[in-house]
């Protein structure tokens, strides 16, 4: 089978799968545990925090670690709705965990900040707007997990620290595909394990110092108080050393090599499938994205679930956008920001592969995906075939 939804969640490293294998026998404490035995867990998992911090570049006392980022996102949104007076602004193409507890908990506080057709966050409305007004926050993602498209991150916290308003980033999708250094100097910073080689169940929210947050759930006072229950160390520590195994990938070359994969496989599908286009790209393919996701608009055919379950059959596991979206009948709220009409948001299908898929995975879902088409598409769909290099 070849799996090409790393979007939706990336099997567990090896490297990971060892660490918490050996922590899970190495340190059985809890780490809030005044004896040596849980002392011992309290110092393995201060270091991770220490080795994360770093990473992002900020303090360790600055990581809070969380469930995930469902519940770190949530954690945030609900800290600063305690304040009936602030008004959160959000990028319209935000994960629902963002979108979703943003209208649930801010109602008529709460605005989109649009994209552009790419994409990509409006910076130029952005800063209008800044300098008109000033929300209590604004969220803006790093990259967005069903187009790929990278977001300008750094220019926006420049924006946001030049109008004293907190940004909040939700880096799950970026963290383990482009370098995570700078991150730190957002106020606020989720990421999640599972999303880049580590466990589930685990990830962090990095709160810059001195900003309060008020815990999500209740009970004792892990984490500073600022998230309460026992802390998951082996998961922790697995997820720490997978961040850190892609880290060291990030500073080869790799990324250039597979984007150019990603965009022969999506060159070749262009040409080959009348009324197929690249959601994000930089007109066919390329664009500022992740190197690893493909989102195509299909050529007209019954439904977008028919081409998922034929590709499964034919061995290769795609996704119909966002994992927490595919299934529901209502169009993408992204590609409705970005323009799209619902029924082109309808023929979305997304291809997103990780650091160990290869050339021939490209190729092979190339060739899986025009050999669907053949059975679903009317003969006329198709041009001639791709020429093989
Ligand atoms: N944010 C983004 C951008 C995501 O892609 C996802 C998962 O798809 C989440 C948040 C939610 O992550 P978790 O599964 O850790 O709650």
């Amino acid at each position: 089978m070849h799996y090409f939804d790393h979007n939706a969640t990336t099997p567990m490293l090896r490297e990971a799968r060892e660490t918490w294998l050996e922590a899970v026998d190495l340190f059985p404490g809890n780490p809030s545990s005044l004896h040596r035995i849980g002392d011992r867990a309290e110092r393995a998992m201060n270091d991770a925090r220490e080795e994360l911090a770093g990473l992002l570049g900020c303090q360790p006392g600055e990581i809070v670690w969380t469930s995930g980022a469902t519940e770190s996102c949530n954690t945030v949104l609900r800290s600063f709705a305690d304040d009936p007076t602030c008004v959160a602004w959000t990028s319209a193409i935000e994960h629902p965990c963002m979108d979703l507890t943003a209208r649930t908990l801010f109602k008529r506080r709460h605005r989109h900040v649009p994209v552009r057709e790419s994409g990509s966050l409006d910076l130029e409305r952005l800063r209008t707007e800044l300098g008109r007004r000033r929300p209590g926050f604004v969220a803006a993602m790093a990259a967005n997990n069903e187009t790929g498209v990278k977001q300008p991150w750094p220019e926006i916290r420049e924006l946001c620290r030049d109008a004293k308003v907190p940004l909040v980033c939700d880096a799950t999708q970026w963290l383990g595909k482009e370098p995570a250094a700078g991150l730190g100097e957002c106020e606020f910073v989720i990421g999640s394990g599972h999303k880049f080689g580590g466990p589930r169940g685990v990830g962090f929210l990095k709160v810059a110092e001195g900003r309060k947050l008020a815990s999500l759930i209740h009970g004792g006072s892990q984490e500073d108080g600022r998230r309460a229950g026992t802390e998951n160390v082996p998961a922790i520590l697995a997820m720490l050393r997978s961040l850190v195994v892609r880290e060291k990938q990030l500073a080869g070359d790799g990324r250039k090599e597979r984007a150019g994969w990603r965009d022969e496989f999506e060159r070749a599908v262009v040409a080959k499938l009348k009324g197929s286009r690249v959601v994000g790209g930089d007109g066919d393919c390329g664009g500022d994205r992740l190197w690893n996701t493909s989102l195509l608009i299909m050529p007209e055919a019954d439904c977008r679930q028919r081409w998922v379950v034929k590709l499964d059959k034919a061995g290769f596991a795609v996704s119909s956008g966002s994992a927490c979206a595919s299934g529901r009948e209502e169009p993408s709220h992204v590609l409705r920001a970005m323009d799209l009409s619902p029924e082109e948001s309808a023929r979305a299908l997304r291809f997103s592969a990780n650091w160990e898929s290869t050339e021939a995975d490209w190729l092979a879902l190339r060739e899986g995906l025009l050999g669907v088409a053949k059975d679903l598409l009317p003969d006329g769909q198709l041009s001639a075939a791709p020429k093989r290099d």
